[in-house]
């Protein structure tokens, strides 16, 4: 069964936990003619770095980091003698794996994404991820099966290479693939709706030549949301938002808004509503360092890994995003030259290596 067919099924057995919204019908369209490779180097070594620039340093309140550490702009290690090298966790690993396997299969084919995903080591794995392993490798479940409702950010974090084979077609099965690839480990509607606005808000960046207007990132994530979330209700843990019950884009329609009209700095909003794992607070994170800092990808990475408590995750995903915009060009050389590369414990250059690959695979 093609990926198309096999989402259908699952959307008529309601097997998956999203609406079949509109952006399953739109087109995403071609690359500018012009389009240069360099921002798909962009979106991924963007990702590699805010990943090894936050982890670590990961989940520490960022009050207390700015006290320890001060402001971070290297990578240091804790571990490893302050040595100015990144090293990965779960979000580059997962990312450049599902680039990876696509290479080798073509695209995507979510049984044997799920088996490459149980095969390897993951540093700093999630909780959620750890239950799918559960049920993948141990209850030996159907992979569509294996996904709990979780609204936390590790299927986001690595969503961003589901583009990747479509920069020759700009085809809408992209958006198949990307539901599909979310499902995998959290089969859960905030998750895989914030999952399609993001690749959705990736490749409208790829089109563009200069930084869109602030508005434009809520916009176009609360867009593609709207009609994609069931109406679950997800609930703030922030003392500042307590009592706030909904899905994750209207809290972004009401309070990123409204922040951002208040001009808070990074820091104080990412507080007021928590910058955790929690979809509700990493989404509402991502979107707001992306409408102060969007036109500068180095200080977008900064404030995303200084101002948040899952910085990793957030500094991925800001990452991903800013350098699909800005291109490799954007991201500073010190980050892409002392970034180890590692997708597992000693496969140094290996990044750089799987894109290479994609590009002759899926762009040349
Ligand atoms: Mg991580």
């Amino acid at each position: 069964m093609n990926n198309t067919d096999l989402l259908d099924s699952f959307f008529n057995k309601k097997q998956i936990s999203i609406n079949r919204g509109g952006i399953f019908d739109v087109q995403p369209g071609n690359l500018p003619e012009n389009f240069d490779f360099d921002r798909i180097e962009g979106l991924m070594i963007g990702l590699a770095a805010g990943d090894s620039l936050g982890v670590s340093t990961e989940s520490m309140p960022p009050g207390l980091r700015r006290v320890v550490y001060g402001e971070i702009k290297d990578y240091f290690s804790r571990w490893f003698g302050g040595k100015h090298v990144g090293y990965p966790s779960d979000d580059t690993q997962l990312a450049f794996w599902t680039l990876d396997q696509m290479i080798k299969d073509g695209g995507l084919d979510p049984e044997k994404l799920s088996k490459r995903f149980s095969s390897e080591r993951i540093f700093g794995i999630g909780r959620t991820v750890i239950k799918f392993l559960y049920n993948y490798k141990l209850r030996k479940l159907p992979w569509y099966k294996c996904g709990p409702r979780s609204a936390g950010n590790g299927a986001l974090m690595r969503i961003a290479p589901m583009v990747i084979p479509y920069l020759k077609t700009g085809d809408k099965q992209m958006w198949v693939d990307t539901a599909l690839s979310a499902m995998i480990t959290h089969n859960d509607s905030g998750s895989i709706s914030a999952c399609l606005s993001f690749v959705n808000i990736i490749w409208q960046v790829l089109k563009m030549d200069s930084p869109p207007e602030p508005s434009w990132w809520i916009d176009t994530y609360i867009n593609t949301a709207k009609d994609l979330e069931i109406n679950h209700t997800y609930r703030a843990k922030s003392r500042k938002f307590r009592g706030y019950e909904g899905t994750i884009h209207e809290f972004v329609d009401k309070h990123v808004r409204e922040t951002y009209e208040r001009d808070i700095p990074t820091f104080d909003a990412c507080k007021a509503w928590g910058s955790s794992a929690y979809l509700l607070e990493t989404v509402p994170s991502v979107l707001y360092i992306l409408m102060k800092h969007g036109n500068d990808p180095e200080e977008a990475i900064i404030r995303a890994i200084n101002d948040t408590f899952d910085n990793d995750t957030i500094g991925a995903i800001v990452g991903a995003v800013v350098g699909a915009l800005h291109g490799k060009k954007g991201i500073p050389k010190r980050w892409i030259e002392n970034l180890s590369g590692r997708t597992s414990k000693d496969d140094d250059g290996k990044i750089f290596e799987i894109l290479e690959r994609a590009k002759n695979n899926f762009y040349i």
